[in-house]
């Protein structure tokens, strides 16, 4: 199965796609944590990346359809989930473009649907757990607003294309992920 999974900062993506990953034996691709990764060995896209991190801004989209591309090219027949990726048009069409060009096609799109106040409060929990960088109430605001400025639209992207399901991302998180299977076992 290929999928991509989507939503706000907070959504409850990471835990729903270990979930996934366990259930559909699928590669766990995050752009996010590849991020991380660079800016914790300080490499050259770390050191670009962490600016833009650090203040809840989007990394350049050349930079994420670089690492996305390498993933993807990497990947063969194993079917995969896309976290935190794609974030912009420019970078959806970008990944229309790399699996076109290896004959695959996406399966299902999955946004977890969650709102502001919600996902500020869910943030500022983490934060007390995990200490995150990109956690502080400003930065996530901003997570937020950069969401529904250049990511929301993809709900229209994928929707005219067919492969657009929206699950309710609040309530326990075993219930979240029964709507998510829900979905998935159609494709499986
Ligand atoms: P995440 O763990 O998915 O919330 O990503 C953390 C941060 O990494 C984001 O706030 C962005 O700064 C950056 N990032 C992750 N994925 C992307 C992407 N697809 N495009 C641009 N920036 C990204």
């Amino acid at each position: 199965m290929k999928l991509i999974i989507f939503g706000p900062p907070g959504a409850g993506k990471g835990t729903q796609a270990a979930f996934i990953k366990e259930k559909y034996n699928v590669e766990h691709i995050s752009t996010g944590d590849v991020l991380r990764e660079a800016v914790k060995n300080e490499t050259e896209v770390g050191l670009l990346a962490k600016s833009y991190m650090d203040k809840g801004e989007l990394v350049p989209d050349e930079v994420v359809i670089e690492i996305i591309n390498q993933k993807i090219s990497g990947l063969g027949d194993k079917g995969f989930m896309l976290d935190g990726f794609p974030r912009t048009i420019k970078q959806a069409e970008a990944l229309d473009s790399a699996l076109s060009n290896q004959n695959l096609n996406l399966d299902t799109v999955v946004l977890l649907e969650v709102d502001d106040e919600e996902v500020v409060q869910r943030i500022m929990k983490r934060q007390q757990i995990e200490s995150r960088d990109d956690d502080s109430e400003d930065v996530v605001r901003n997570r937020l607003k950069v969401y529904r400025e250049q990511t929301s639209p993809l709900k229209d992207y994928y929707s005219k294309k067919g492969l657009l399901h929206v699950v309710e991302g609040v309530g326990e998180v075993s219930d979240i992920s029964k709507r998510i299977d829900n979905v998935l076992k159609q494709f499986d």
